[in-house]
């Protein structure tokens, strides 16, 4: 019986266009995996770190921008800290949710995580810092509607009444720099 073997053709100009958007030298990975080892969340994840980068690498990009992986990523910089390669794997993700995003690949079943992404930066450009409680009450309408607003109140009495969440936010004191940040990286969360 005759067997199919896909061919998978590299597509630099791919790689080239994530490697700038990103700032990193996806190239100089030599997969040694020490960023899928020490991430907390690789267990969660449909491609594991140091495949999102051997893919990268290949400049296969269409099912990167489609995965769960970036949006599951917590952006904790382990993966970053680790690689032996200075490869700010933690900023690939980051550059790969913001295409997804722009370009319309965000898959259904993670519909919810670029609204929550969107909200909380959206609250640091508003505020200088997050804040919590107009965050998660934006993203909760967004997500859910009134009656997520309904189901999830409870909850938020509960967890302002435990001091979880803070009714005014904390002063920012950095806001005119933050600011400065969002106005120079195009302005919109
Ligand atoms: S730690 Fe760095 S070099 Fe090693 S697999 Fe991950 S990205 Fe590649
Ligand atoms: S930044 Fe993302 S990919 Fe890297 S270790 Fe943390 S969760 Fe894993």
């Amino acid at each position: 019986m005759p067997t199919e073997t896909a061919t998978l053709i590299p597509d630099p100009a791919a790689r080239r266009r994530i490697e700038s958007l990103s700032g990193q030298t996806i190239s100089a990975c030599f997969q040694c995996e020490k960023c899928t080892n020490g991430c907390p969340v690789a267990f969660a994840m449909d491609i594991v770190p140091h495949r999102v980068i051997r893919m990268a690498n290949y400049g296969t990009i269409g099912p990167l921008l489609h995965c769960a992986t970036i949006w599951v990523c917590s952006s904790c910089e382990t993966c970053t800290t680790r690689c032996p390669n200075n490869i700010d794997i933690a900023h690939v993700m980051d550059t790969l949710r913001q295409v997804s995003m722009k370009e319309g690949k965000v898959m259904p079943t993670q519909h919810d995580a670029p609204i929550f992404h969107k909200e909380f930066l959206a609250s640091i450009q508003r505020s200088g810092r997050i804040n919590e409680l107009d965050m998660i009450t934006r993203y909760t309408l967004k997500s859910e509607g009134i009656g997520g607003m309904i189901k999830q109140a409870g909850m938020g009495i509960k967890m302002l009444t435990r001091g979880r969440f803070k009714l005014l936010p904390e002063k920012a004191t950095a806001k005119s720099e933050v600011k400065t940040i969002f106005k120079h990286t195009g302005g919109k969360p």
